[in-house]
C-alpha cells in the first residue's frame, strides 16, 4: 500500500512491460480452443479458497471439467477484510463473479496514512473516479466470506464444476502423479492437478519440496466489529493505515458498510500465537501503548481477536511438476502489506486458464508458460510486501524521516509507484 517505500530506499522496480508480439490475454475466456476440437481435460483442484474457486471457474469457462476438493465441511467464512485493487476487480469481472459481489463491497474514497502516535495524517491516496478511470476498474474492499460466496455461486451455475467438501487431500498416489489421495484413502484420477491449498500446501511438497513458510516475526491480529463502532473522529469512507514503532494497523468498512474490519500487525515472537488463535483485546492494546485516542478507542472495540503468525514464502521457481501446478498462496504467499495475496490468486487463475486454453495437447508447455508469466510478478509482490513491514514499523529518526517523506510527496506520486500492480495487463509474457 505504501509506495513511499521505493522512494525511501531509492529503488526502482521493473517498469511495465510493453506487449510482446506473443502477448497473453488475461481473461480466461479469451482463448477458447475447445471450439477447434482440441481435447478437453479433467482437472482436479485441491482447495476451495480464492485461488481454487477462481481457477475452477476460469478453466471450466474454457470447456474443461473440474472437481474441487475442499477439506472444510463448509466453504470457509474465516478471514476478514480484503482490499480488491482494480487488478482483482478486473479478473472478477472477466470470470462473471463481479455482479454477485459488487453490492457487498464498499467503495473507499481514499487511503489515509497516519502516524499512530500523534494522530497526524501523513498522506492521502485518492481512490475515486479518476483512479478507476486511470486503471480501468475501481478499488473496492470486501469481506472474504462475501468473495468466497460470490465465487461459489458462480461455480455452482457451471455444470462442469463439482465441489466436494469435507475431503482433505493428503498427497499424490505414489508413482502416479495424476492420482490425488484423499484422507479416506480414495484415489482421484485426473489429467491435471491444480494445487490451491494455501500457504501450508500439502501438494507443494511433491511439486517444489523444501519451500516452507518463513515467519516474519509479526503477529497479525484480526477482528470484526459493527460499523457503528467506528469512532466519530474517523472517516467512514477511508482505508486507514496507521504507522507505529514496531507495528501498524489497517481498518476499513466491509459487508456493504455494516462491519468494520481491523488488522493490527505487531512485531512479536511468532511462537506466542500459532496460526489462528483467539487473542484478547489486551493483547492488542498492550502492544500498542501511547496511540492516539481515536485509534485507542477503535482498538478497544472488539472483545476478541484472532491472531495469525505473519508468514510468507521465499520466491521460488518450478511451480509445476508432472501434471501438477501451484496457484495462489501455495505458490507465492505474501505478507498482506500490499494487500495483494487474493488479487494474485485471481490473476493466477485467469492466466493459467488462458495458458491451458481449451486443449490438453501440450500441458507441459502451457504450465511452463503460466509460470514464466506469473512468477516474476508474484515474486515482486512477496518481496515488496516484506520490505513494507520494515518501512511501516520504523522507529525513532528513521520514522521521522519516513513521515517527512510521506508529508512532502503528493499522493499522486505515491500512487504512481503502485501503477505496476494495478496495470490493466499484468499477465503479459516477459520479453526473453
Ligand atoms: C491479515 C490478512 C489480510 C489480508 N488482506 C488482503 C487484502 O487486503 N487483499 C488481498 O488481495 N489479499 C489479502 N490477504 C491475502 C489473502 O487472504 C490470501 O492471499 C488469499 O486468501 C489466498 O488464497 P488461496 O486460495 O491461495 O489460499 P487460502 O485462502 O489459504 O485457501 C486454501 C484453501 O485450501 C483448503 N485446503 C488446504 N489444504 C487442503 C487440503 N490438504 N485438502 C483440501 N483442501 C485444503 C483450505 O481449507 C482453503 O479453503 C490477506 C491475508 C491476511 C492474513
Amino acid at each position: 500500500m505504501l509506495s513511499v517505500i521505493s522512494v525511501l530506499e531509492n529503488r526502482r522496480g521493473p517498469q511495465l512491460q510493453e506487449p510482446s508480439p506473443a502477448v497473453f490475454v488475461p481473461q480466461a475466456q479469451s482463448l477458447c480452443f475447445w471450439q477447434l476440437g482440441i481435447p478437453e481435460l479433467h482437472i482436479s483442484i485441491a482447495g476451495a479458497g480464492v485461488a481454487g474457486l477462481a481457477s475452477a471457474i476460469a478453466v471450466a469457462q474454457n470447456g474443461h471439467s473440474v472437481t474441487v476438493f475442499e477439506q472444510a465441511a463448509r466453504l470457509e467464512t474465516i478471514g476478514a477484510g480484503l482490499q480488491l485493487g482494480p487488478n482483482a476487480v478486473r479478473v472478477l469481472e472477466g470470470l462473471g463473479v463481479w455482479d454477485a459481489l459488487e453490492a457487498q463491497c464498499c467503495a473507499p474514497a481514499r487511503i489515509r496514512i497516519c502516524d499512530a502516535i500523534s494522530g497526524r495524517q501523513l498522506s492521502a491516496l485518492e481512490l475515486g473516479d479518476s483512479f478507476a478511470r486511470r486503471f480501468g476498474s475501481p478499488y473496492r474492499v470486501a469481506h472474504r466470506a462475501d468473495l468466497i460466496d460470490a465465487l461459489a455461486q458462480t461455480a455452482s451455475r457451471n455444470s462442469d464444476i463439482t465441489i466436494i467438501k469435507d475431503c482433505r487431500i493428503t498427497g499424490l498416489q505414489p508413482g502416479k502423479p495424476t492420482g490425488l489421495k484423499t484422507l479416506s484413502g480414495e484415489i482421484r484420477e485426473s489429467d491435471l492437478i491444480i494445487a490451491a491449498d494455501g500457504i501450508r500446501s500439502a501438494l507443494r511438497t511433491h511439486i517444489a519440496p523444501g519451500n516452507e513458510p518463513r515467519q516474519s516475526g509479526e503477529t497479525l491480529y484480526r477482528a470484526l466489529a459493527p460499523a457503528g463502532d467506528l469512532p466519530d473522529a474517523l472517516d467512514r469512507d477511508a482505508v486507514y493505515l496507521w504507522l507505529a514503532p514496531g507495528a501498524h494497523v489497517v481498518h476499513y468498512l466491509v459487508s456493504g458498510g455494516r462491519q468494520l474490519n481491523i488488522v493490527a500487525s505487531i512485531e512479536q515472537p511468532a511462537d506466542q500465537t500459532g496460526w489462528n488463535n483467539i487473542a484478547s483485546r489486551d493483547n492488542v492494546l498492550d502492544a500498542l501503548p501511547g496511540v492516539t485516542s481515536a485509534l485507542h478507542e477503535l482498538l478497544s472495540t472488539p472483545a476478541s481477536w484472532l491472531a495469525w503468525t505473519g508468514a510468507d514464502l521465499e520466491p521460488f521457481t518450478a511451480w509445476s511438476r508432472d501434471n501438477c501446478v501451484l496457484v495462489g498462496d501455495a505458490a507465492h504467499a505474501s505478507l498482506p502489506y500490499l494487500a495483494q495475496g487474493a488479487a494474485m490468486a485471481l490473476e493466477d487463475a485467469a492466466c493459467l486458464a488462458a495458458c491451458l486454453g481449451g486443449g490438453g495437447d501440450n500441458l507441459k508447455a502451457a504450465l511452463a508458460r503460466y509460470e514464466k508469466i506469473r512468477q516474476p510478478r508474484t515474486a515482486r509482490i512477496v518481496e515488496e510486501s516484506r520490505r513494507n513491514a520494515g518501512i511501516y514499523h520504523m522507529r525513532g529518526p528513521k520514522a521521522q524521516a519516513r513521515n517527512l517523506a510521506l508529508r512532502l510527496l503528493p499522493g499522486s506520486m505515491q500512487m504512481q509507484r503502485l501503477a505496476w500492480i494495478y496495470s490493466p495487463s499484468p499477465n503479459r509474457e516477459p520479453s526473453a
